[in-house]
């Protein structure tokens, strides 16, 4: 078996009829890297840089600490992508999970992410740079959490805008983004031709795509049966988005837990998806349903999934099937 999964390890992610498709790791902090490394990741396709932010007691990174902790991220990956999220604090996420939680940071709905970030333009900017110091190490993308918004998208632009003319003006060294948008609010994917011409690239948030779409809490237990990714509303949500990111020519990507699902690999081939982003633990046993699939043959099969009424039934092993 070790044997096997070494093997595994090296051997590409293609499909049988030659599809070559993009495995990426999920991770938390720095020190996750080397594991997504070892698990063969071909880069960071999500850090979610919240969590150097969560329970830290009222004193949150500056500038400073946030460019080390990237630029060890960046260095881990040894030239590969790291793409780093800005914060995405608020809702399951509270900057603090001992402290009492209140307002704002408790709603799904609320200042939560993007919207907490444009609200604090000072804190938004020194994360920015520290990002833009960190791409003078290595290839590294920004990636924007919960646009809703034409207008959001426009001011986050402007703050990275300004983030490079302020390290400009200082003289530190800095290197080119690629710059992203999660689509992970169903307004987004639903305007994704507009979104799509201002970025390089979009990543799908299954997880908060599923709650918003839904209207099914993703934290909450005793709605947790109603939570679901391939309820045919927000499968429609995600082909849209990966169809209209090939009509463009920009990369889709997918990094909600959908993208470590090995019963859903199959489904996400079927619908175009070509890059996964995943907690690295998945990582291979995502590769493995990639090398047994034909993806011509699951894109019809997929269409028929869009279509049907019928539910999916998610079968161990074998991958989602139509009831
Ligand atoms: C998502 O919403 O699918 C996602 C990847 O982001 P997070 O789970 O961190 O909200
Ligand atoms: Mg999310």
């Amino acid at each position: 078996r070790r044997q096997r999964q070494q093997l595994l390890l090296h051997t590409p992610a293609v499909t049988r009829d030659g599809e070559t498709i993009e495995l990426l790791a999920n991770v938390e902090l720095p020190s996750d890297c080397p594991a997504a490394l070892a698990a063969g990741a071909q880069g960071i396709g999500l850090f979610r840089s919240e969590f150097l932010f969560m329970d830290r007691h009222g004193q949150l990174p500056d500038e400073e600490e946030q460019f080390q902790a990237y630029r060890q991220a960046v260095e881990a990956m040894q030239g590969r992508t790291v793409t780093i999220r800005t914060v995405d604090i608020g809702a399951d996420k509270p900057l603090s999970r001992t402290e009492q939680r209140h307002g704002d940071e408790q709603s799904a709905l609320g200042l939560r992410a993007i919207r907490w970030s444009l609200a604090e333009p000072q804190m938004f900017r020194a994360q920015l740079r520290g990002i833009l110091r960190a791409a003078a190490h290595g290839p590294v993308n920004v990636l924007f959490p919960m646009l809703a918004q034409l207008s959001e998208i426009r001011q986050a632009l402007e703050q990275l805008e300004m983030a490079r003319a302020e390290l400009r003006a200082t003289g530190l060294a800095f290197g080119d983004l690629q710059v992203g948008a999660m689509i992970e609010v169903p307004a987004a994917a639903l305007m994704i031709d507009q979104f799509l011409r201002h970025f390089d690239f979009v990543s799908i948030g299954t997880n908060d795509l599923t709650q918003y779409t839904l209207a099914v809490d993703r934290a909450d237990e005793s709605v947790a049966h109603l939570f679901d990714g391939t309820h045919p509303a927000v499968l429609q949500l995600i082909a849209l988005v990966i169809r209209q990111g090939l009509a463009h020519g920009k990369k889709v990507c997918l990094c909600g837990e959908m993208a470590g699902d090995t019963r859903l690999t199959r489904l996400l081939l079927g619908l175009g998806l070509r890059s996964f982003s995943m907690h690295p633990a998945q990582l291979l046993a995502v590769k493995e349903q990639i090398l047994q699939s034909d993806a011509k043959a699951l894109r019809n099969w997929a269409e028929g999934v869009l279509r049907s009424e019928e539910p999916l039934q998610l079968i161990e092993g074998e991958g989602a099937e139509l009831i």
